[in-house]
């Protein structure tokens, strides 16, 4: 039985609780988890549960799902297979059986230790899916538990449904469960209040029972109710982070812009099109937060291609107008040379300075200052600065105050990253930009801080892309078709995963492949663009592409954000497979920018026809929010926009993040929490649950 621990808290250390007996390798394992505090320990909640008031009867044949058994070793052996491996392999036959009963072998390759664990006659319970090897049925690796009664908590292991937690080196699945079961059994009820207020869910459990049930479930069937509560107060405590941090920046004061508007008009009057209705109505919104005295912090979601630059352009101008400072953020240099260049001929006839500041290149800033002065003794106007990831290192490069900061592809940055770049101004306004449309439900997870523009128009004229799915024994006729294209004065690109053959994943280099494509189109010119080159010859490359001198650009995925050659229409794209739905959708981005008729070519890898499947929606669509949403079901919302830099990778519940009716919930809670809270600021300061 279980001795109730006395004086027990959420904030105990687990370390100082000496009834738990917790060994030095224990603790390290704890620790690399993150699990200091009994309330971290609570709320590590399992990965998955077994059944052991049943378990499944030993199996005959091979099994797709795992299955959970409860056995005795027969018998042990170490032996070495194929290249000399070395492995160690245990007979496990079913308890109180004989010899002539169904036995199942299981085997640990390469885990010299295991001989000293496993022994005969010990009793296990294993979980793993069932193979043949030869004519035998094996299970590899399975996990395991010993059962050796001594020191156990028989009760916390056995007879019940019972938790599998993740672990980390040192700490082995019983201690952790033993811990837990302990802590449950010696906190009250009243250790465990209520966080959420009460009628925010249906059939409402108590955060107590949540918590006791998500780890010893009485019934999977109801495990359904307590995760989702739980998930509800997960997603209520980030809302609240969300909305306090939104409410920390309308707080500060901002920098109102109340230009005239002049240099914009101007501008406009000398763009070679009209804008589309989107980035009108984007533009006045952006507008309206400018000239308020609160900053701006504001997401700009556009599809590739939708026209996201010539909104910034427009932005920066407003705030130059005044006399502030503007920086303008992209992910890789090659893009920022592009918005460099086109922002020098927006810019330069208005009398803008524009510079560039990346890793290996400063330029710019000299422009005549007799523009400035034609002003007419206004106020001169500020200058903007482009550039990589180098804006955020050494000294500060604005003149004047920085008024605007414009952040493009966002998601390829950390919230770190952002935020460096943001304080080198004092609240200045924020645009951050992407191409990766996301739902709205997920939009308040990942961005609930920010309020939302939204570029949801193309601009008119665009080419319509073709894309087919192809193996990529089809190269000889992809070469066919891309000889007329290119004989027609088209451009294209070849897009690899990565320059250099790999160890590990055998992709077809770039580099390597580069000459291949060189011979395979004789009287065309290719030219190869990674990212190990220098800059300098990247740029080099670059322009010849963008004049036309070159036909062909083969490429890792340098090219994936941003860049615009309007005259290239074909993408071909090796290992297809390897990406996700949403970085192919990003590199088709690159082709279907002018008005010829674009096509993208999905080269996969032949044996495989399930790859087919899993792309066959980029046939279908074109819409980036469909193509993203898929992506996300696929890979799950965390893989595609990158929790770890959106902050959330701590989230637990992560399979809500798609769940509108929860997350809109959450949202509202918390709105009324904080509400609630601000009338009253010590219960603020208890109001975020122990996570
Ligand atoms: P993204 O939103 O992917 O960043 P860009 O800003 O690079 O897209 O714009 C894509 C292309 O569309 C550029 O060549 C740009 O000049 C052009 N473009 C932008 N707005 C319009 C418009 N209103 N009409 C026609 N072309 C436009
Ligand atoms: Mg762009």
């Amino acid at each position: 039985m279980a001795t109730a621990i006395p004086d027990l808290c959420p904030n105990t250390r687990i370390a100082d609780i000496e009834e738990l007996a917790l060994d030095r390798k224990s603790l390290q394992g704890l620790d690399k988890l993150d699990l200091s505090t009994v309330s971290d320990a609570l709320n590590h909640f399992p990965k998955r549960y077994e059944d052991r008031t049943r378990f499944d009867s030993f199996p005959d044949h091979p099994r797709e799902a795992s299955v959970c058994l409860h056995g005795v070793v027969a018998d042990t052996r170490r032996k070495f297979g194929r290249n000399r491996r070395r492995f160690f392999e245990a007979v496990i036959e079913a308890p109180g059986g004989n010899s002539t009963g169904p036995r199942i072998v299981c085997r640990w390759f390469n885990m010299p230790y295991i001989h000293r664990i496993i022994a005969v006659e010990q009793e296990l319970i294993l979980y793993g899916k069932p193979k043949l090897s030869g004519r035998r049925l094996v299970m590899d690796h399975p996990e395991y538990e010993i059962l050796d009664g001594e020191n156990d908590l028989v009760e916390a292991h056995m007879g019940r449904i019972v938790p599998i937690y993740r672990l980390a080196a040192g700490l082995g699945q019983k201690t952790i469960r033993s811990l837990c079961f302990q802590l449950l059994e010696s906190l009250a009820d009243e250790d465990l209040p209520d966080w959420l207020p009460p009628g925010v869910m249906e059939n409402q459990p108590r955060r107590c029972r949540a918590l006791r049930e998500i780890h010893y479930p009485e019934s999977l069937d109801d495990l359904a109710v307590y995760r989702r509560y739980l998930a509800l107060e997960e997603f209520t405590r980030l809302q609240m982070i969300l909305l306090a941090k939104k409410e920390a920046i309308r707080a500060k004061g901002g920098i109102p812009h109340r230009g005239n508007g002049k240099l914009l008009r101007k501008f406009f009057s000398r763009l070679p099109f009209d804008l589309t209705g989107a980035q009108s109505r984007v533009i006045q919104e952006i507008g309206q937060d400018l000239e308020a005295d609160r900053p701006m912090n504001r997401l700009l979601q556009g599809d590739v291609g939708a026209g996201k630059t010539l909104v910034a352009a427009a932005a920066i101008l407003l705030v130059v107008e005044g006399g502030h400072d503007a920086a303008l953020m992209a992910p890789t240099q090659i893009l920022a040379e592009q918005h460099f260049r086109n922002f020098q001929d927006w810019y330069e006839p208005l009398g803008i300075t524009v510079k560039l500041r990346t890793g290996s290149r400063e330029s710019g800033g000299d422009l005549p200052l007799f523009e400035a002065a034609r002003n007419g003794g206004e106020r001169s106007p500020g200058s903007l600065t482009v550039g990589t990831h180098a804006l955020l290192h050494g000294s500060s490069c604005f003149e004047n105050e920085l008024g605007l900061v414009v952040i493009d592809e966002q998601h390829k940055f950390g919230v770190r990253q952002r935020q460096t770049l943001i304080d080198q101004g004092d609240a200045p306004d924020v645009l951050v930009m992407t191409a990766t449309p996301i739902p709205r439900t997920l939009t308040l997870s990942f961005y609930g801080d920010l309020d939302v523009s939204l570029l949801d128009e193309l601009p008119p004229g665009r080419g319509k892309i073709i894309t087919g799915v192809r193996s990529t024994t089809q190269t000889d006729r992809a070469i066919e078709f891309l000889k007329t294209q290119l004989s027609s004065g088209r451009q294209a690109y070849v897009v690899y995963p990565l320059i250099e053959e790999s160890e590990k994943i055998k992709a077809t280099a770039a580099s390597e492949e580069f000459d291949r494509w060189q011979q395979r189109l004789p009287g065309f010119t290719c030219a190869l663009l990674h990212g190990k080159m220098t800059s300098h010859e990247k740029e080099t490359v670059m322009e010849e592409f963008r004049k036309g001198e070159t036909s062909v650009l083969v490429s890792t995925t340098v090219i994936e954000v941003g860049v615009d050659v309007a005259n290239a229409n074909v993408i071909i794209i090796y290992h297809a497979e390897r990406f996700g739905l949403a970085q192919l959708h990003q590199l088709r981005g690159r082709i279907g920018r002018g008005s010829h008729k674009s096509y993208c070519v999905l080269m996969c890898d032949p044996e495989n026809p399930e790859y087919r499947e899993r792309l066959r929606i980029m046939e279908e669509s074109q819409d980036g929010f469909r193509i993203a949403e898929k992506d996300m079901r696929q890979r799950g919302p965390g893989e595609v926009l990158g929790t770890r830099q959106s902050g959330l990778s701590e989230l637990k519940f992560v399979e809500f993040l798609n769940d509108f009716q929860l997350v809109h919930q959450a949202r509202q809670v918390a709105v009324r929490m904080l509400k609630d809270s601000n009338r009253d600021k010590d219960h603020f300061q208890g109001a975020l649950p122990p996570i």
